[in-house]
């Protein structure tokens, strides 16, 4: 068993396919948006360890992960099923891409990366204001619905694309010297990062690369 064992607090489907985790902090963890955790659990003889991205804006005596559930895959539909109670061990934070009271953030999210995005989104229109928050968000089916409108609604913006629609375009009116972040798998990752190209923009995005 590695890492700290905490008790899940709730599981609730917040999109087709995607679940938020509700944990309690451990003891001695600071934890920002868009760190990662390492989350493991028993799966049939033995036990898996996978990484997630903390997705609440603060995370003083609970976090949340957000997870796209794979049915083929080995820990996401396990986490999918988790009663209140169950235990799953955590270890981290880590990771070097989140967020540090930027004033201003562009996100890039693609599938599951819809996590660290609500989370860095909130953090910034509670405490800076939702006009410096923009979220571009693609996906076969949107997660966290309620929260992108909120966040709207706010004044923030959010660009919600479909699967087949490219990135190229969509970032250029938001860059306006935000700090830019991107999370999600591999070929999001790779597109981000052309788009910011053909965009202009000169900074140094953080990315979280999925795998
Ligand atoms: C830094 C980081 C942060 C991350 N943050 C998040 C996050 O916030 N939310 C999120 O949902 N995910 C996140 N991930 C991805 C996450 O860690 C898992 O990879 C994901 O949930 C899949 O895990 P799984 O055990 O369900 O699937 P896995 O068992 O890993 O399988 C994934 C897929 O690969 C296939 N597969 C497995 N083995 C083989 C093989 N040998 N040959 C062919 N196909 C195979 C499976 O059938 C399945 O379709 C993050 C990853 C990293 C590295």
């Amino acid at each position: 068993m590695e890492g700290t064992e905490v008790a899940v607090d709730r599981v609730r489907k917040v999109g087709e396919g995607t679940v938020a985790v509700d944990l309690p902090t451990p003891d001695g963890w600071s934890i920002n948006p868009g760190q990662f955790v390492q989350v493991g659990a028993p799966v049939d003889d033995g036990f898996v360890v996978r990484h997630y991205t903390v997705s609440s804006p603060y995370s003083g005596e609970g976090f949340e992960i957000t997870v796209g559930v794979d049915p083929e895959g080995d820990l996401s539909p396990v986490l999918a099923d988790l009663d209140e109670g169950e235990y799953v061990s955590v270890d981290g934070p880590y990771g070097r891409s989140y967020y540090e009271d930027e004033d201003s953030v562009v996100v890039l999210a693609g599938g599951p990366g819809v996590g660290p995005a609500v989370g860095i989104a909130e953090r910034v229109a509670d405490e800076k204001g939702a006009q410096n928050a923009a979220v571009v968000y693609r996906d076969v089916e949107h997660a966290h619905v309620d929260r992108l409108e909120a966040l709207r609604d706010e004044g923030a913006r959010v660009v919600l694309l479909d699967d087949d629609e490219a990135l190229r375009g969509t970032v250029a009116d938001l860059l306006d010297g935000a700090q830019v972040f991107v999370y999600g798998f591999e070929g999001f990752v790779q597109e981000a990062a052309e788009a910011l190209d053909a965009a202009g923009y000169d900074g140094e995005p953080k990315v979280e690369n999925f795998g």
